[in-house]
């Protein structure tokens, strides 16, 4: 290899980056200006950062770097990161998406952020994302809309649309997202990237802005498994300021990696290739399942009979908790207020008037409606039944498989705009995803291909805490293709 095809450092993936910092052939400092160069360069016209945090960022570096020459460094000593914008971090601006934040400076770290930190990572900036997490494009976001790097008229999905779109372009070798509905793996696949939201509980929700706390989970975004592995080693874990994060011991996701497919049971279920699906997007999966049988894996048909619930369902669900986690909004403790309000009223109105956008209110009208009382009964307590059989669907098929698998997506990136003024139409590009997060198991997300130049990814749904089979299966594919090393070529 010559001495510049060495220094091409956004060809690595974060765990090459990580034994080029170890074995001191690189410095974090060195790693970090690459990195910051390229957003320079590029972000301009992608728009996945809303906040690019240099300084910051070099001094973080620098300390990895003491650390890596003082034999205190972990494997993600050093590594560059970007945080998706839901996350607080200390000192610095965390807007979510949102005008009602543009002008929020958290006073304190995330849990997610904060063991990142401790693990040596360096953070570059926060990400673009859709308006508090909500949508499937990036399109609602503050700051406008980010780019497909793959086809610059596209969406890159959404609502982690910034973190997948950097990863992507590699101005960054990793970042963090949150998923809902299917926030990490949808634009993971519309960007052709590995990411993986864990079983509910499994990693801290503490400073991550709620948009639905039933359904929100982080998760980590990077080029493979074994990246996502080692990422999700450092995000995992017990934290007392959550009461709904889960006391259970985290294994080393890597461990498991190099385990044999042979005899791995694979469910697919009728409903994910059903009516709706993109036919070339289907030929891509069959390629991937192919696959997985060359591996000894053994297919079997299943079904999720719910599963056309899903949707209507998480539609009254998230809309519900939003009205609630948003009440906080008000122009009283922080974030925007408008200007020269006449009485309280008139401030509480303007304000979220104001500083809210349409997705937003539309949300937030939608489930003050359904928790009302008098309709509570036919609409949030109907959803919170069907919820319950929507997860039944997966205890019972998980009696019969180890893991299901079907397209993340009903099809590719869609044009910037092109369903902006169809609610419904945009809902439905969750329609894979969203049971997941009702049932609150871990999914993920892996490269498996291109329809005209378009990523298209593998959903692979495990059962709760099976996020070690899940990165295994993910990995071991990952050894005999390479859809995952793939970069747009603007970028490479
Ligand atoms: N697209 C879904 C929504 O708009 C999911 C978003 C998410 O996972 N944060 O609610």
């Amino acid at each position: 290899m010559g001495q510049d095809e060495m220094k091409m450092y956004h060809k690595k993936t974060l765990v090459e980056l990580s034994v080029l910092l170890q074995a001191g052939e690189v410095s974090s400092v060195e790693l970090t200006e690459y990195f910051l160069a390229r957003i320079n360069a590029h972000d301009k016209n992608l728009n996945s950062f809303i906040s690019v945090t240099e300084t910051q960022a070099l001094a973080a570096a620098e300390q990895a770097d003491a650390a890596i020459k003082n034999g205190t460094a972990g494997p993600l000593t050093g590594v560059p990161i970007a945080h998706k914008d839901i996350f607080c971090t200390e000192g610095v601006r965390t807007s979510c998406g949102s005008k009602m934040l543009d002008n929020f400076i958290s006073p304190y770290d995330a849990t997610v952020v904060s063991k990142l930190k401790q693990a040596g990572m360096v953070m570059l900036g926060k990400t673009n994302m859709d308006e508090f997490a909500m949508g499937s494009s990036n399109e609602t976001s503050f700051y406008g809309p980010v780019k497909n790097p793959w086809q610059s008229d596209r969406i890159p999905g959404g609502s982690s649309g910034g973190s997948a779109a950097a990863v992507a372009a590699r101005l960054a070798p990793a970042a963090t997202g949150t998923d809902t509905g299917g926030s990490i793996r949808q634009p993971a696949a519309m960007c052709g990237i590995t990411g993986i939201k864990p079983t509910y509980g499994r990693i801290s929700r503490y400073g991550m802005i709620a948009f639905a706390s039933s359904l929100d989970q982080a998760g980590p975004m990077a080029q493979s498994a074994h990246d996502c592995a080692l990422l999700l080693n450092a995000m995992a874990g017990f934290d007392d300021k959550d009461s709904t994060c889960l006391d259970k011991e985290v294994p080393d996701y890597t461990a498991e990696l190099d385990k044999p497919l042979s005899g791995l049971r694979i469910g697919l279920p009728k409903e994910y290739f059903g009516e709706g699906l993109d036919a070339e997007v289907e030929k891509v999966v069959r390629g991937a399942l192919d696959e997985y049988k060359k591996l000894g894996a053994e297919l079997i048909d299943i079904e999720l009979p719910n599963s056309g619930l899903s949707v209507p369902v998480y539609y009254v669900v998230a809309p519900a908790e939003c009205s609630a986690n948003l009440s906080r909004f008000d122009g009283v403790r922080y974030g925007y207020r408008c200007e020269n309000p006449v009485d309280l009223m008139d401030m509480y109105t303007r304000t979220r008037g104001e500083g809210f956008g349409a997705e937003v209110k539309r949300r937030i009208m939608v489930g003050t409606y359904a928790l009302s009382s008098g309709y509570y009964d036919a609409y949030y307590l109907k959803s919170q039944q069907l919820r319950h059989k929507i997860s039944e669907d997966f205890r019972e098929a998980f009696e019969k498989v180890d893991v299901i698998m079907g397209p993340t997506a009903p099809d590719t990136a869609f044009k910037i705009g092109e369903k902006s003024d169809d609610p419904i139409s945009m809902y439905l590009s969750d329609i894979y995803t969203i049971a997941v997060n009702l049932a609150g198991l871990p999914g993920m997300s892996v490269p498996a291909g291109f329809v005209e130049g378009r990523p298209v990814g593998l959903q692979i749904t495990g059962n709760y805490f099976q996020e070690s089979q899940l990165l295994n299966v993910a990995h071991q594919y990952q050894l005999n293709t390479d859809w995952h090393r793939a970069i747009p070529e603007d970028f490479l």
